[in-house]
């Protein structure tokens, strides 16, 4: 380590949990954040601060003014260009931390490249806001035996697990099926960003204490905690659970993509198009969509409004359709705006 590494993370080093062996261990270790909202905001922030050597921020959507009451990487400027957020995470970390490797990718996490996305890392961490995601993980990290962390906010509470592949639990031996019926999310619940940040928090330690190998602390149970009403709990998560389809039956449904949609709500009033391998060419089609509707584009995303539809396409031709929760609708407006 160079001076200046030994004067910034002093106060880390002081620590006897971490020391300076602890130190250079966490810098030469690799972390992915699936998802950079608001808990993935705080965990990639909290490490990068903390000298881990090499992150991967992995996320799909872009900045939003609803984004800013919780999400700590991304400010008003973010916002207004309607910033990829793994671009514009990646910026801020850089900015206070050049001492480590940042990789930003703008992917939305699919059975086809968890193995290049999540291959490769000590440890994944879920900043993700749904269950289709966070099995992915799960099966990806359980099939190849790299710890992961489950952190999950809403409202006033939130929830958080370690996964140790084949020794604790996993989601799918505590949560078998994804919730169904009416699930409650930040779109519809709203969330304090105590709650979201206090859970990243003590994920980020977790998240430590796994890289540095001291497993006699970790948590091994799933922990709940409202910061509105004071109330904890904990299930024991130890153990695998013997029925489990995934870490004890070995079955990677998730992985294997069995009738995965192309196409998949996505937040309240929204759907996203999962095309892949159609690279657009924002400055042509913003030409071909001007008569149409309002059109803007940067090098990193268009946006065409067409009253009452927003839709956002990315380079790769991921889109995210706004103003409707018809599939079949925002299908039709894809194929007439932008491609069958
Ligand atoms: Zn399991």
């Amino acid at each position: 380590m160079t001076i200046d590494s030994n004067e910034r993370y002093s106060r880390q080093i002081l620590f006897s949990g971490i020391g300076l062996q602890g130190q250079e261990h966490l810098q030469r270790s690799r972390v992915a954040v699936v998802g950079c909202g608001a808990t993935g905001s705080a965990l990639a922030s909290l490490l990068a601060r903390s000298g881990v050597g090499f992150l991967r921020l992995i996320d799909r959507d872009f900045v939003e003014l609803s984004n800013l009451q919780r999400q700590v990487l991304f400010d008003e400027a973010d916002a207004a260009d309607s910033l990829p957020k793994a671009l514009a995470a990646a910026r801020k970390i850089r900015s206070c931390n050049r001492e480590i490797q940042v990789d930003d990718r703008i992917a939305d996490l699919t059975p086809e490249n968890c193995a290049e996305l999540l291959g490769c890392v000590d440890l994944i961490l879920d900043g993700t806001d749904n269950f289709e995601t966070r099995y992915l993980i799960n099966d990806y990290a359980v099939a190849s035996s790299i710890p992961w962390i489950y952190t999950a906010a809403v409202g006033s509470y939130g929830l958080a697990m370690n996964v140790l592949p084949n020794e604790t639990a996993c989601l799918a031996c505590i949560f078998p099926d994804s919730p169904t019926g009416s699930v409650e999310t930040c779109d519809t619940s709203g969330i304090l960003n105590s709650a979201v940040n206090l859970m990243a928090s003590l994920s980020a330690t977790e998240a430590l204490k796994l890289l540095l190998g001291a497993k006699d602390k970790l948590r091994r149970t799933l922990l709940s905690w409202d910061v509105w009403t004071n109330e904890t709990a904990e299930i024991q998560a130890a153990k695998p659970r013997s029925g489990c389809r995934c870490c004890v039956g070995r079955e990677f449904t998730h992985l294997e993509g069995a009738g995965r949609p192309h196409i998949t709500l996505c937040g309240r009033n929204s759907v996203q198009i999962h095309e892949q391998h159609r690279p657009v060419d924002f400055g042509e089609l913003s030409g071909k969509l001007s008569p149409h509707g309002t059109v803007r584009h940067n090098d990193f995303i268009l946006k065409f409004w067409r009253d009452p539809y927003e839709l956002t396409l990315f380079p790769d031709g991921r889109a995210i359709i706004k103003g409707t929760t018809d599939t079949a609708v925002a299908r039709s407006l894809y194929a007439r705006f932008v491609g069958s």
